[in-house]
């Protein structure tokens, strides 16, 4: 948000460049006006990237890299935007989309913030793919610009990493993390999206057998995965395009750098398999 938004002006996923997007607008001059100079503003901002960028926080206890204050300045702010979001929003439940578990590190200990957290995971080959494919940047909107493509080992290595995260966050949320499997997802969303509402019920975001609208499709999301900037609804399907594009060579380093936690992924899906067959 504070890099691609706040500094580049990227455009929201509503359309806006970020500046000019009513909620982003409202939240920043909100947080701004929390602090006292502008200086302190920026400073905490950098503590805020400093720390969102450590993706392997959660699994870090010792936290060698991040100093108690900054992880404090970080944890203040991200509540900041979270108040202001609600407040725009008139206390509808937020969808953060944020991806690394760094997030959840600094929000899941606060009793201000009611929240829960999902897990998605993916074949770290079908990962490692997609950081190999070339796609445009619609929110570089005064240059053409593609996704930086990523190494295979890069990719890989940190894959586990964010595999990992969630056994230590799962106390750390105290059990408030539900694991999505996107592979069961895609092939059975109807039963996982169930699954998912009943978790959603269970910690009183839904009321029970309360039915489920579909989401608007403007909603305003800075940075990710380009597909977010399409009107239409999008249809569910798996992409394993992967198993026959996938270099031999990077299919073979990504299994053997990932392989406990691969298998450990290809056996959970066969069981959700069996399971949701019943
Ligand atoms: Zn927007």
């Amino acid at each position: 948000m504070w890099e691609r938004g706040f500094r580049q002006n990227q455009l929201c996923s509503c359309g806006a460049p970020f500046h000019e997007c009513l909620l982003w607008k409202f939240v920043v001059e909100r947080i701004r006006g929390t602090y006292g100079t502008e200086h302190l503003f920026l400073e905490a901002i950098r503590s805020y990237d400093q720390v969102v960028s450590c993706y392997f926080l959660p699994l870090m206890q010792v936290r060698y890299s991040v100093k108690d204050e900054t992880l404090f300045e970080a944890r203040k702010l991200l509540h900041a935007i979270y108040e202001a979001v609600d407040e725009f929003t008139n206390g509808r439940v937020i969808l953060d989309s944020s991806k690394t578990s760094a997030f959840a590190y600094l929000l899941a200990p606060s009793s201000n913030v009611n929240s829960l957290f999902l897990h998605l995971i993916r074949d770290s080959r079908a990962v490692v793919f997609s950081h190999q494919r070339v796609k445009r940047r619609p929110e570089i909107h005064w240059t053409e610009e593609n996704m930086v493509t990523r190494r295979t080992r890069s990719v890989a290595i940190n894959w586990n990493l964010q595999y990992l995260a969630p056994v230590l966050l799962y106390r750390h949320t105290h059990k408030r993390l539900l694991k999505v499997r996107y592979e069961t997802f895609a092939s059975q969303p109807t039963a996982v999206t169930n699954e998912i509402k009943r978790f959603l019920e269970s910690h009183a975001f839904l009321e029970p057998d309360s039915s489920c609208k579909t989401l608007s499709p403007i909603y305003h999301s800075v940075s990710g995965n380009p597909i977010r900037f399409d009107r239409e609804p999008q249809k569910i399907r798996l992409d394993d395009e992967w198993r026959q594009m996938l270099s031999y060579r990077d299919r073979r380093t990504t299994e053997l750098l990932t392989a406990p936690f691969l298998l450990h992924h290809i056996r959970r899906i066969e069981k959700d398999a069996r399971g949701m067959d019943k």
